[in-house]
């Protein structure tokens, strides 16, 4: 539950209110830049006296979250949370492309793609060097020379870095190369991850588990906020649905939904969404219109001899077409809002 204060509360009287919490024997955060204080408390079995905490003077509202989530709850902090990169914001109503190969294969296919997306006006470039394959025998990334190869393209083309990490023992690796940490599908649900990468200083791509429901997703997101990094960016996926027809469902309601949950920007991959590069395009422009804060696109200059997942890779033909949709997109989202009213 939230506790809302009513504006402009005094110091001694908020002081006062913080040490008669504390003495109910409770554990709670302090949301900040909101225009009213919002207080989140922990339950943890205890039986609070919401009643009287009510009657208090200071108290404006007590206000619902879920059991599993609060700091990520809208009701925490109304205001969208804004993420600022060097020449890039995301969050802030006007949508971002992130794109790049499934994997860093060598230096000369990052660079080209570095170069190919830079050209395009894309701002943030994807490249797996730790990566999750679900055969042992699979390319499993360059790791720490995959990083390199991605500080090589950062630096001769300026474009920042998004990169999975896979594990606790990499957290500090990983993020002296990389502007946005990965956490991949498989996992959403580590938490000593989420763990370790909230108690860091950087923004995360926390990409929802395969079939992760609504309250697991933005649970996970809360495992990280509370231990400090409030840094987050969803990413729906896509789930694991009956149909055989693409490799997952890109669940593009969850997309609304979470706007008015949450006040954490989501994104969409529609690539690994589909599995199918002939509709990534359609389903890009239908996330966008859903409300995405951004897209992310695997691009690879000869896709058919891409390492990793080649039938999702745009061609660079088929990325410059997408990104011309996508540009128009974004310039008629400048001037006009989506509904719901929360967006
Ligand atoms: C990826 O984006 O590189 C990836 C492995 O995707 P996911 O974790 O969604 O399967
Ligand atoms: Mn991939």
């Amino acid at each position: 539950m939230i506790i809302k204060l009513k504006p402009h509360t005094n110091p001694s009287d908020k002081y006062r209110f913080i040490e008669y919490l504390t003495d109910l024997g409770l554990e709670f955060h302090f949301s900040e830049n909101s225009e009213a204080e919002r207080i989140q408390v922990m339950a943890n079995g205890k039986n609070i006296p919401w009643k009287e905490i009510k009657s208090r003077p200071i108290v404006d509202e007590i206000l619902d979250s879920s059991n599993i989530y609060s700091m990520v709850h809208r009701n925490y902090k109304p205001e969208n949370t804004v993420i600022e990169l060097p020449g890039v914001t995301i969050g802030d109503g006007i949508p971002i492309v992130i794109a790049g190969p499934c994997a860093v294969e060598n230096e000369a296919q990052i660079l080209e793609i570095a170069h190919l997306v830079r050209n395009q006006g894309v701002k943030i470039m994807r490249g797996g060097a730790f990566k999750p394959r679900t055969s042992p025998y699979s390319f499993a990334g360059l790791e720490e020379k995959g990083l390199k190869l991605l500080a090589k393209a950062r630096q001769e083309t300026g474009v920042l870095i998004v990169t999975e990490v896979l594990d606790t023992r990499d957290v500090e690796l990983v993020a002296e190369y990389s502007d946005i940490m990965q956490i991949g599908s498989r996992n959403m649900q580590n938490y000593k991850l989420l763990k370790a990468l909230g108690r860091i200083d950087k923004p995360l791509l926390l990409k929802r588990g395969m079939s992760a429901r609504l309250e697991e997703f933005l649970g996970s997101a809360e495992h990280i906020m509370s231990e400090g990094n409030s840094q987050i960016i969803l990413c729906e996926r896509g789930i694991r649905t009956f149909v055989e027809y693409t490799r997952n469902t890109l669940d593009l309601n969850v997309v609304p939904v979470i706007k008015n949950e949450s006040h954490l920007p989501i994104i969409v991959d529609p690539s690994h969404g589909t599995g199918r590069r002939d509709i990534i395009e359609s389903m890009s422009l239908a996330a966008l219109a859903a409300g995405a804060d951004g897209i992310m696109i695997e691009v690879h200059p000869h896709p058919e001899k891409a390492w990793s997942d080649p039938e999702q890779a745009l061609s660079p033909d088929q990325f410059s077409h997408l990104m011309n949709h996508v540009n128009d997109f974004i310039e008629w989202r400048k001037t006009h809002a989506l509904s719901p009213t929360r967006l």
